[in-house]
């Protein structure tokens, strides 16, 4: 059976134990198994993804940067998955006002029994402040802290400083290549544990969010998680079928692991690694692009988010009867699109993020309270249109500077995992052929 099967059939059954222990409702499950042996299992497992986060971005990006080799192919690259990535969002966001518009969820909604206290709005950081945090003061201190905008800049810079200083560089290179390799090792050994990591995520959610959190809401959730759908199987697909002229199905088939790791962790920073895996090894996009666009689209590219703040506004301005107005909403997608590029993808940003958005446009930000019970599924299935958004982009760029693999794209079993990619002598077996391509020993005389 393949690990994504298993990952599946992990999920599913997450979805039925947590479903199960809810409506059971017995302090013991609810204390020693959701909160103690679930949380315990689920937080190692996400621990576990995230420490690889930082130094795979760094070996990637450096073998990305050292690979494309030329600095002006860099800057197409950077400028054009930019423009995509601002582009995506803003579609996103502005066909789930209009949707959400149609739809009208909110009107003659009853405000009552809402507890809104600690919530505070979050101040908007300005354009010049945003741009200017990109450049770290300290190294050290970026990686420390996660700081992925930081983090891609300063590696991007040593990465052309390496290329700039040529031959002198290879053995950095080669060093970079094997810790990348290394990196991606560890990768499939944590997906290995991926089945029951993914049981615990689930099992906790469902277990502590009841389906009686949804009832008041549904118009909410109903609108929200069409317009997901809608962004995520037509928008993104249409775009990727006219720029790239790949095939949509086979697309979303190689993106199914990274999209379950996605909605299982809610965060696009903790998936990283398993974005990557997919995007090079699956669908064909080479490392040179991937490293670059992938942790930059898991930080500045937020469709699901812009999408979630589009129809939440529509939602409580419908709440309180504030009538927004064409302007209104033109400074939410402004703001939304602006909100998603200075945080990282990481589990609840979105809803801070909807704060500054509220703000802005002068509405209740306790209307928030309203929709802070759902917001843990509603930012599951988000964040996994999140990534897939951020492959599209990274697939559509690889494209249209060849550098993509399409034997990869066509070939329904490249890298998919099997059990023997844990195996300890085959994995010794690869390192040594790759020294013998690196330093062809001295063949005898004959
Ligand atoms: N959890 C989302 C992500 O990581 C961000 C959000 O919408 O809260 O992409």
């Amino acid at each position: 059976m393949s690990l994504t099967m298993k990952i599946l059939i992990g999920m599913l059954a997450g979805v039925v134990v947590g479903a199960a222990i809810n409506t059971a409702d017995i302090a013991f499950l609810n204390d020693m198994v959701v909160g103690g042996l679930f949380a315990m299992i689920g937080t190692m497992f996400v621990n576990a993804l995230k420490l690889l986060v930082v130094p795979l971005v760094f070996f990637s990006l450096i073998c990305g940067v050292a690979g494309i080799g030329d600095i002006r192919l860099l800057g197409r690259v950077g400028g054009k998955s930019f423009v995509l990535y601002i582009f995506t969002t803003a579609v996103a966001i502005a066909v789930a006002i209009l949707l959400a518009k149609l739809i009208g969820p909110g009107q003659g909604f009853e405000m009552q029994g809402v507890d809104a206290s600690g919530i505070t709005a979050k101040e908007a950081p300005s354009v010049w402040q945003v741009f200017a945090n990109i450049v770290p003061t300290n190294p050290i201190q970026a990686f420390a802290a996660g700081e992925m905008l930081q983090i891609i800049f300063y590696t991007v810079l040593l990465g052309v400083a390496v290329v700039m200083l040529g031959d002198q560089s290879a053995p950095f290179v080669r060093a970079c290549e094997y810790m990348n390799e290394v990196m991606m090792k560890i990768v499939s050994i944590v997906m290995a544990a991926a089945p029951y990591g993914v049981f615990c995520l689930i099992a906790k959610t469902f277990a502590e969010q009841g389906i009686d959190l949804f009832v008041p809401v549904m118009a909410y959730v109903g609108t929200l998680v069409g317009a997901l759908f809608l962004h995520l199987f037509v928008t993104l697909m249409i775009m990727l079928k006219l720029l790239s002229g790949l095939d949509p199905f086979t697309f979303m088939k190689k993106m199914r692991s990274a999209q379950i790791f996605a909605f299982s962790t809610a965060s696009s920073n903790a998936t990283i690694p398993v974005t990557l895996q997919c995007v090079t090894e699956r669908i064909g996009v080479k490392n040179s692009v991937a490293s670059f666009t992938i942790p930059f689209g898991a930080t500045i590219n937020m469709d699901g988010t812009a999408i979630m703040q589009g129809v939440a506004t529509v939602f409580l301005a419908n709440v309180y009867g504030i009538e927004l107005g064409i302007s209104g909403y033109l400074t939410v997608i402004a703001m939304a699109v602006l909100a998603s590029i200075g945080t990282a993808g990481v589990p609840g940003v979105g809803l801070v993020m909807l704060t500054m958005v509220l703000n802005q446009v002068g509405l209740p930000i306790e209307g928030i309270a309203l929709i802070l019970g759902v917001d843990r599924l509603m930012d599951m299935i988000r964040t996994a249109v999140n990534i897939t958004g951020d492959a599209v982009v990274s697939t559509i760029v690889a494209k249209m500077e060849g550098e993509f693999d399409q034997a990869v794209f066509d070939d329904p079993n490249a890298g998919i995992e099997t059990d023997h990619d844990l195996d300890i002598d085959q994995a010794a077996e690869g390192r040594l052929a790759r020294e013998a391509q690196h330093h062809p020993r001295p063949q005898p005389a004959e």
